[in-house]
C-alpha cells in the first residue's frame, strides 16, 4: 500500500479493528518516510469455485452469466427483478458454503432448478426442458409429475 501523500512503498499499520459487523477491518497506517497517517478498509475476497464444463474445461464462475440464465428462463414471467436477485445470491452462498475449488456445471444447473422451481413453474419447466435435453427423461417426468402433484 503505498502513501497516498508522498508515494513511498513503506508504510506501518498502527491500529487495526474489525468494522462493520465484522466484515471489514479497519487499518490506520503511518508513511515511514513523511510520517502522514491515513485508513484503508480490507474486505475479504469471496472466493467463488470454478466452474468444470462437461467437456472438462474450467472456466470461473460467472454471475452475469448465471443472472442471464435465470432471467431467460424467466421471460415474461411475473417475477421481480428482487427475486431473480435472490436466487442468484442464494446459489452463490451454496456453492461457497461446498468448501470446494472446483464444481460441476450440473451442481449449479441443480441449484438453478431448485430456485426456479420455488419462483415460477413455468420458467422451471422451461428451463430443466432445455438443462436435461431428455438426457433423462424419466427424471424429468418426475418432476413435472411432482410439480402437478403439489399443485392440483
Ligand atoms: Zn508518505
Amino acid at each position: 500500500m503505498h502513501c497516498p501523500f508522498c508515494g513511498a512503498i513503506d508504510t506501518k499499520v498502527i491500529d487495526s479493528r474489525l468494522v462493520s459487523e465484522g466484515n471489514h477491518v479497519r487499518r490506520r497506517r503511518e508513511c515511514i518516510t513523511c510520517e502522514e497517517r491515513f485508513t484503508t478498509y480490507e474486505s475479504a475476497e469471496l472466493v467463488m469455485p470454478r466452474i468444470i464444463k462437461q467437456n472438462g474445461v474450467r472456466e470461473p464462475f460467472n454471475e452475469d452469466k448465471l443472472f442471464a440464465g435465470l432471467n431467460k428462463a424467466l421471460e415474461k414471467r411475473p417475477v421481480s427483478i428482487e427475486r431473480v436477485e435472490e436466487a442468484v445470491n442464494h446459489i452463490k452462498a451454496n456453492l461457497r458454503s461446498t468448501g470446494e475449488r472446483e464444481i460441476q456445471s450440473r451442481a449449479v444447473g441443480e441449484q438453478v432448478m431448485r430456485e426456479l422451481r420455488e419462483l415460477d413453474e413455468v420458467a422451471f419447466v422451461r428451463f430443466a426442458s432445455v438443462y436435461r435435453s431428455f438426457k433423462d427423461l424419466a427424471e424429468f417426468r418426475a418432476e413435472i409429475d411432482k410439480l402437478s402433484k403439489d399443485n392440483p
